[in-house]
């Protein structure tokens, strides 16, 4: 399965995209993830990074991009991925197909997680103070949310228009969702 998984910032995209990559077999790629690593790392990448990350917008797309792309390269990746946190924009998404024909696949599914503003936001503040991640400060929090809503909430369309889109209700425990999104997923590829 070549999938994206789409939802704003809080929604459980990162605990789902784990529990999904143990689930069908194949390696969750997360930018974010890919991105905090250059950051700690002190890498030419995570240095031009930090400041869009820690002002919550988004990283240049040409960086990410070529980042994406040598990760897609990588050979767990050739049978099956679950993108999560890529793509955040439409350009990003047209690269995403260029990339996938280039090595002759196509996207099977866009998975999107729906939960409710306050809960979105409940989450993220709860978040702030368990893991204390360096862009999970009020401001940054409603920035990378208004982010969401002009970047990468027009995705569910562009998905939805090319018959890859399967939505799934994120309220609830992390299991049910787990349980909703395969079985979302099953129903979609039989449809
Ligand atoms: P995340 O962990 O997915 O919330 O990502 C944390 C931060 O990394 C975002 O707020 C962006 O600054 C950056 N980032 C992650 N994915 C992307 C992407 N696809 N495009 C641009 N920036 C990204």
């Amino acid at each position: 399965m070549r999938a994206v998984l789409l939802g704003p910032p809080g929604a459980g995209k990162g605990t789902q995209a784990a529990r999904l990559a143990d689930h069908y077999g194949i390696p969750a790629i997360s930018t974010g993830d890919i991105f905090r690593a250059n950051v700690a790392g002190e890498t030419e990448l995570g240095l031009t990074a930090k400041s869009y990350m820690d002002a919550g917008e988004l990283v240049p797309d040409e960086l990410t991009n070529a980042m994406v792309k040598d990760r897609l390269a990588q050979d767990d990746a050739r049978d099956g991925f679950l993108l999560d946190g890529y793509p955040r924009n439409s350009d990003q998404a047209v690269v995403l197909d260029l990339m996938l024909a280039d090595l002759g696949a196509a996207l099977d599914g866009a998975i999107e997680i729906t939960v409710d503003f306050d809960e979105v936001t409940d989450r993220l503040l709860g978040r702030a103070q368990t893991e204390g991640r360096d862009d999970d400060t009020e401001p940054v929090i409603r920035k990378r949310l208004e982010v969401y809503r002009t970047s990468t909430a027009p995705l569910t369309a562009f998905y939805e228009g090319r018959g890859l889109l399967v939505q799934v209700d994120g309220m609830g425990g992390v299991d049910e969702v787990t349980e909703r999104i395969v079985s979302a997923v099953e129903h979609h590829s039989s449809s």
